[in-house]
């Protein structure tokens, strides 16, 4: 069962994602995929959550559920998840997975795996919950043989998202949802606001991420230049981000976005596990980086060794002189 993550009914890309990876647990297991959404006037989403592979979509809708609360979603997911009574229940990693699924599952006396980056069948069947432990240093694999259901938040971006199946039909169960008064009550939104964001790194086709190499924030500015000459978006390792270089939404890796664009940039970063974990999908990578020792050229298609101030300029001149 995966939870869907709407907004004005907009659903977020992680839960496509997780339906995806529903599909192929479920295919192992033989069991169908079930899917749950909360809101208000969101019925014509069932079409779009079905094409993702959904065989089952349960909808809860209710005033009350228009912005996400705690508590009156805990109350309707609680419903959902009694009803259907899954093995499995799934959800983002977003700032409403990681406040919705521990309630959930504190109530169910279950375990829940947060930042899981891998999901796969494994012994008895059971689900193996993997994500990286101890800074990253180890992949923790972590099970849940004795409570039911098995529950964990999936890092956005991490599972790739199948391609939609237009016209695949899946049951649809309205839920008539009970929502206790004092839930209802506790908090209230009084007014809301959708700021748009402006950095967009997961949509990126190019990205150039600038780490501790470039020293200065007068250095990153050159990392700033090179993705503008190439229409790219500007990324940042959590060190650089730390120095006060770059916005906090621009850190790529374990603790920040994991992207997977066409062509990735490192420029002075140095590859540390967690940075890693967040980039190492590119497409392309091009590292640039004095040290030929850097773990960053491990992994990386196109290694210069060098200094990013001799490199940047010429590569920005580069671009410059083709775009002519
Ligand atoms: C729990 C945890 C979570 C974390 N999450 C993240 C995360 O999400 N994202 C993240 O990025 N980090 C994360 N970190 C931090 C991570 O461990 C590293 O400290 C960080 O990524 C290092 O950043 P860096 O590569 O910019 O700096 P450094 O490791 O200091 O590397 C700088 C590199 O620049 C090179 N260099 C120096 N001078 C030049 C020059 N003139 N030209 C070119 N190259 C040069 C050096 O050779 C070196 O390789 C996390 C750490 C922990 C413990």
């Amino acid at each position: 069962m995966v939870f869907i993550e709407q907004e004005e009914g907009r659903i977020k890309d992680v839960s496509f994602e997780l339906l995806t990876k529903a599909g192929e647990l479920a295919s192992e297991l033989k069991e169908r995929v079930s899917a749950f959404v909360m809101g208000e006037g969101i019925s014509s989403l069932t079409e779009e959550i079905a094409s993702y592979g959904a065989d089952v979509v349960y909808i809860a809708e209710d005033p009350e559920l228009k912005h996400y609360r705690t508590l009156p979603y805990f109350h309707a997911a609680k419903q959902v998840i009694r009803e259907e009574n899954p093995q499995i229940v799934l959800f983002g990693a977003t700032l409403i997975g990681r406040d919705l699924a521990p309630h959930v599952a504190s109530y169910f006396y279950t375990g829940l795996t947060a930042d899981c980056t891998e999901l796969q069948i494994g012994e008895e069947k059971m689900l193996y919950q993997i994500r990286p432990a101890f800074g990253g240093n180890i992949r923790a694999t972590i099970v849940t043989p004795d409570y039911a259901p098995q529950m964990a938040t999936v890092r956005e971006g991490v599972m790739k998202m199948g391609a939609p199946k237009k016209g695949r039909k899946a049951e649809v169960k309205k839920v008539k949802i009970k929502i206790p008064a004092e839930a209802a009550a506790l908090t209230q939104v009084l007014h809301h606001e959708r700021k748009e964001k402006t950095i967009n790194l997961k949509g990126a086709e190019i990205i150039v991420a600038g780490g501790m190499g470039l020293g200065s924030a007068e250095g990153f500015a050159m990392v700033k230049e090179l993705a503008k000459v190439l229409g790219a978006e500007v990324g940042a390792t959590r060190a650089a981000i730390d120095a006060g270089w770059t916005e906090a939404d621009r850190q790529i890796g374990q603790t920040g976005t994991t992207v997977r664009p066409k062509l990735y940039f490192a420029v002075g970063i140095s590859g540390a596990i967690q940075h890693r974990a967040g980039m190492e999908e590119s497409f392309k990578i091009v590292a640039v980086n004095t040290d030929p020792e850097a773990p960053i050229f491990d992994i990386a298609d196109y290694k210069i060794v060098g200094d990013y101030k001799t490199v940047l300029p010429e590569l920005i001149a580069a671009y410059k002189k083709l775009q002519k």
